[in-house]
């Protein structure tokens, strides 16, 4: 699911700790995590991010039981805006 928005987060999946309990998909409140038909080297379906729509709620990592198989990582769309304004008003290098 997609609100329109800039998306604030991106979900990153590393497929060989991912062991297909789906948990993260029930948790996420947007809706953009799914099973994949891609199975990792354990044999488990994977996890998988829609690419777009993510809020950086963290979720999904809280909820995951499987250490680095999930990284969500923040964006914020403010800074880049603004640094790139001043980089072309010559304020940054
Ligand atoms: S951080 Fe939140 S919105 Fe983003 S994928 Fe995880 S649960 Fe969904
Ligand atoms: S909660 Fe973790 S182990 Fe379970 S499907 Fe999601 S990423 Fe994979």
């Amino acid at each position: 699911m997609n609100s329109g928005k800039p998306d604030r987060g991106i979900l990153e999946v590393d497929l060989n700790e991912c062991k297909g309990c789906g948990l993260c998909i029930d948790a996420c409140p947007t809706h953009v995590i799914s099973m994949s038909q891609h199975l990792n080297h354990y044999g488990y379906q994977t996890a998988t991010y829609a690419g777009s729509g993510c809020t950086a709620c963290g979720i999904c990592f809280m909820v995951c039981p499987e250490p680095g198989a999930l990284t969500v990582y923040r964006l914020d769309p403010v800074v880049l805006p603004n640094a790139q304004a001043q980089a072309a008003e010559g304020g940054m290098a």
